[in-house]
């Protein structure tokens, strides 16, 4: 579940991760290109889920965010699963992300269940986001 307000400050976009401030109040969500923006550095996800003084922002159901260092798992978990963006790829630490047209992703999935698996449907676009182990 993604709350309703867990949208991008600049852009408005939804559905995808975005970072606060570290200690900044109000707190700003960002999606990654606004973050990258915001603090004038390359958002790497390969590298740190950190960009610069922006961290995840993984809400804690009542209201606020987690603090960097205490997001428990299930809330870590979350996050991971959301993409960066909803078109194109982009590697984390450990994986390949890439956006397929529907039939064509699920086609590649079943080709290739032992490297990937799909992490998001998108039924309205009608298109999956597979990842590969890299
Ligand atoms: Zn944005």
């Amino acid at each position: 579940m993604i709350p309703p307000d867990y949208k991008c400050k600049d852009c408005d976009m939804q559905g995808v991760k975005l970072w606060r401030g570290y200690q900044s109040i109000p707190i700003e969500l960002r999606c990654g290109a606004c973050t990258s923006k915001h603090e004038n550095r390359t958002l790497d996800l390969a590298e740190s889920d950190q960009c610069a003084w922006s961290v995840p922002a993984i809400p804690d159901l009542q209201g606020a965010y987690w603090g960097y260092t205490s997001v428990p798992a299930e809330g870590v978990a979350w996050w991971k699963a959301l993409p960066l963006k909803l078109e194109g790829e982009w590697r984390d630490k450990n994986d390949t992300y890439r956006w397929y047209p529907y039939r064509i992703g699920m086609d590649l999935w079943l080709q290739e269940s032992k490297n990937s698996e799909p992490v998001r449907i998108d039924t309205r676009e009608m298109k999956v986001l597979l990842r590969f182990k890299s």
